[in-house]
This record gives C-alpha cells, sequence and structure tokens, in this order.
C-alpha cells in the first residue's frame, strides 16, 4: 500500500493541493466529528495552520522531506514547548513545557503539520482511554467500544480520518494495542531507537514513542523521520537503521518463528485469524519454524513491578510545587503536597504508585521488584536466543478484540492479564509492529503483532508490508482526499 503520507507528499509536490488545504481539511474534520470520538483533547488550528503555511513556502523553493506539511497528532504525554501537555490528568491541568520533545524538534523541523494532543490514559497507565481526565475515547469502527490504550486518541483519530498519522508511546502495549482495536498499524521501536527525551516518563526503562498510521509504509516513514541518537537521552542508541528503503516485500527465506505460549488462552477468533497469517508467508517463500519461550508468561508480572515501581520514582515530582495543579486550603506544605496528589490523580494512577512504592520499599525490594529484574533478564536473554533462529515472530497483539466501554474498571487484573502478549517486548526491549490482520464475527478489528530482534525496524516493517495488501488498514472515514 503506499500509504497516506506517500500520497499527500506527492500531490503536495505536484501542487494538486497544499498544506494549508489538507491541514484544512483535517481541522473541518475534527471539528466535524472529534465530538463524536474524543479523539484530541485540545486542537490549535491557528498553529497548525501557521505551519502549513511554512510547509508550502518550503516545498515551493523544492525543499522538505516526506513529512513536509503532513498533519498529524500528538500523544498527551509528548512535550511540545508552550501546548498544554498534561498527559490527561487532573494533576498536569494547564502544563505548558517549555521545550520539545526531540521527536517533536524533529517533525517541526521538516514542518510537519501538530494538530493537536491525543486523548490517552492518564499518564499512559491503562488500556482504554478511560483512565483519562477528560473522559475515555471511543472506538470509530464502533463506538460502543473502546479504542484500546493508552495510546488510544491517536488510534482512533487516525482510524476516523482525523490526523494522517500519530505519535503515540508504548510502555507494555500502548501503540500496538491501541491500533490492534482499531484495525491501524503502530510500531513500538526497539528501546533506545527513538529518543525519550520530553517523553513524560511513566516506565522509563520501557517507554519509547512510535507511530500509528494507516499503513505499514507510513509507519516507517514517520519512524525513519523521528529515531536515531539523542545526546540528551542517555538511553538512546546510534544503531537505528532506516525502514522506508527497505520495503520491498520480499519475504522469501526469512524465518518466522510460531511461538506457541502466546496462542494459550487466547481468544478462538483472534487465535485463528492471526495463524491464517502463517499460511500467506509460507506461500510467500518464508521459513516456518515453531519455537518455545516457556518465560514468556513470567513477563506479565515482572512487567506490573517494574513499571509500577518506575512509575512510582517518576511520579514523585508531581507535589504541587513544580507543577500543574495545587489543591486549596491547607496549613502546611505538608498537608498541601498530600491533598495535591490525592485529589490530582487519579484511582489507576494512585493504585499503581501504592503498588510501585511496595515493591520497593525495605523488606519486599528483594522479593519483588530484584525478582523482577532477574526474570526480565530471562526473558529478554531467552528472546535474544529466539532471534538466532528465526528472523521475525507472529503474535496476537490482544488476546481479545476490543473491549466494550466500562469493561476495564470493572475488569481490572483481567485487563492487566491481556497485556501478556505485548509487555515481553518492552520487557526484551525488542521492536514490534502491530498490523490489521482481518476482523471479529462482530465486525471488530483483530491485529496481529511483527516482533523482531534490536534494531530490525526494516525486518519487521518489510514482513509486515508484504502481509498488508491481503488486509490494508481500511480508510473510508474522515478526510478521503
Ligand atoms: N496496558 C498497559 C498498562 O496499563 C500499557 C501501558 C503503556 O504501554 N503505556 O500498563
Amino acid at each position: 500500500m503506499p500509504g497516506k503520507i506517500k500520497k499527500y507528499s506527492e500531490m503536495l509536490r505536484s501542487k494538486s493541493i497544499s498544506s494549508v488545504e489538507l491541514t484544512t481539511a483535517y481541522l473541518d474534520e475534527i471539528e466535524r466529528s472529534n465530538g463524536k470520538y474524543n479523539a484530541f483533547v485540545s486542537v490549535d488550528g491557528d498553529r497548525a495552520l501557521e505551519y502549513a503555511k511554512k510547509a508550502d513556502e518550503l516545498i515551493a523553493r523544492g525543499e522538505g522531506g516526506a513529512l513536509t506539511g503532513i498533519p498529524y497528532g500528538v500523544k498527551a504525554n509528548i512535550c511540545e514547548k508552550g501546548v498544554v501537555t498534561d498527559c490527561c490528568s487532573k494533576i498536569l491541568t494547564g502544563y505548558r513545557p517549555t521545550y520539545d520533545a526531540a521527536v517533536i524538534e524533529k517533525l517541526n523541523a521538516a514542518l510537519a503539520v501538530p494538530l493537536g494532543k491525543n486523548n490517552m490514559d492518564e499518564f499512559a497507565m491503562g488500556s482504554s482511554t478511560e483512565t483519562s481526565a477528560h473522559g475515555a475515547a471511543l472506538n470509530p469502527v464502533n463506538t460502543a467500544y473502546v479504542p484500546g490504550g493508552s495510546s488510544g486518541g491517536g488510534a482512533a483519530a487516525v482510524r476516523a480520518g482525523l490526523a494522517t498519522f500519530a505519535l503515540g508511546s508504548d510502555t507494555g502495549g500502548s501503540i500496538r494495542q491501541p491500533a490492534a482495536f482499531t484495525g491501524t498499524v503502530g510500531l513500538k521501536p526497539t528501546y533506545g531507537a527513538v529518543s525519550r527525551y520530553g517523553l513524560i516518563a511513566y516506565g522509563s526503562s520501557l517507554d519509547q514513542i512510535g507511530p500509528i498510521a494507516a499503513s505499514v509504509s507510513d509507519a516507517a516513514a514517520v519512524y525513519d523521520a523521528i529515531s536515531g541518537w539523542d545526546k540528551r537521552d542517555m538511553t538512546s542508541s546510534p544503531l537505528s537503521r532506516s525502514a522506508s528503503d527497505k520495503l520491498t516485500g520480499n519475504v522469501k527465506n526469512l524465518r518466522i518463528g510460531y511461538l506457541k505460549e502466546y496462542f494459550e488462552g487466547i481468544d478462538p477468533e483472534v487465535k485463528q485469524t492471526v495463524e491464517s497469517a502463517f499460511g500467506f508467508y509460507e506461500k510467500e517463500g518464508a521459513v516456518l519454524k515453531e519455537v518455545s519461550l516457556p518465560a514468556l508468561k513470567e513477563a506479565l508480572p515482572a512487567y506490573y513491578i517494574i513499571a509500577c515501581a518506575e512509575a512510582s520514582s517518576n511520579l514523585g515530582r508531581y507535589d504541587g510545587i513544580r507543577y500543574g495543579y495545587r489543591a486549596t486550603d491547607y496549613d502546611s506544605i505538608d498537608e498541601m503536597i498530600k491533598k495535591t496528589r490525592s485529589l490530582g490523580f487519579g484511582k489507576e494512577v494512585k493504585r499503581r504508585i501504592m503498588l510501585g512504592t511496595y515493591v520497593l520499599s525495605a523488606g519486599y525490594f528483594d522479593a519483588y521488584y530484584k525478582k523482577a529484574l532477574r526474570v526480565r533478564e530471562s526473558v529478554a536473554a531467552a528472546m535474544n536466543e529466539l532471534f538466532g533462529a528465526v528472523d521475525v515472530l507472529i503474535a496476537p497483539v490482544s488476546p481479545t478484540t476490543a473491549f466494550p466501554l466500562n469493561y476495564t474498571s470493572a475488569n481490572i487484573i483481567e485487563t492487566y492479564m491481556a497485556d501478556f502478549c505485548t509487555v515481553p517486548v518492552n520487557i526484551a526491549g525488542v521492536p514490534a509492529v502491530s498490523i490489521p490482520a482481518g476482523e471479529s464475527s462482530a465486525g471488530l478489528p483483530v491485529g496481529m503483532q511483527l516482533i523482531g530482534a534490536k534494531f530490525t525496524e526494516d525486518v519487521i516493517l518489510n514482513a509486515a508490508y508484504a502481509f498488508e495488501n491481503s488486509f490494508p488498514v481500511k480508510t473510508d472515514m474522515g478526510v478521503t482526499i
């Protein structure tokens, strides 16, 4: 599939449309239908049009790149200078960063067009956007369902045709699961491939920024634009490779692993849909191998311990003094901080801070946190070893299709458990892309995950690209230029 970005970019260059016209079409569509989906929590049309105008000037001079003039959405935890970036939390009400995230710097330099902030679960903790202080986003495929989370607003925006692509973040599945629930493409890059500078931290050793897009080539174009070493992020790496120029669709002799632990206990329709992809790849000349990783299931508890531990530390800075919301009516600083945090954080965030504080406390540190780190090491080592035998693993993204509204708050443990397909990837620091593989009998999208070794985004995206024609992203809603 050529993808929207390439198509629009060609139209911009051939002057059959201007970025101002394209951006206006998106702003109009947001105006018309964002009320239905709550995908954007804020939109700045004037700013978007300013960027679009400059993009048109750049293109007129024969300059610019793949993303010049292309309108996109930004998850509400990625800092943009002067733009409210509240992580959809009351505690960051009105917070305007004084700097741009590294990824935003890159997109601004390319004169891509930022439309506004996308809805998300509070501080990226959740799987449905229902923990957002701005209310949940709804799934454009069927509004009785959530678009997934935490980057659900971005996925909803892309599926509904309110943005060409969206920047999301993925700590335990937050790009891939919303992509799967909405029938879009979501890439979680290798840990270190994309700078986290300016990403408001949840679990710093797991967080990665990546694209949600309407095609594999779109996701590759965004990945190419935002990846690369950044001295301001100590964990960033110079090893990332470009992906757009490797999309041939040739998967001959590609070694694909079927990891049986991934297919146990998942919805039969999801299982069948994802398994049917193996037949496609075999026909295309790929080599299928059954592999096993018994430690896979241990990744889930390890994730919730590590992520919560890091969150409890990262979120310590929200004290009513430095950022956002401050409670009123207090007699001492201690009371002010206590009240601010009690009133400013939502229930799920508080639950995770408490869990994280508990697993880090003296007496429990060894039993939980240290043990989780050991499990992490063994899962990462086992995954590494697997990637000696295969190039790509195929797996489900989520054991079910999209959750109905209000499911997650009544089924907290089940919702955590549903992350078991995505979190091993974060635990191991490897890249994975989620692409649509089919639909359930209820008409809900089913996602499939292609997982690769570190810094093989080009390999997994090419494998995804090969499959994409058999089940492309539907781009039948919103702006359809
Ligand atoms: N569902 C996962 C969680 O709630 C994913 C979070 C994420 O990737 N930000 O932790």
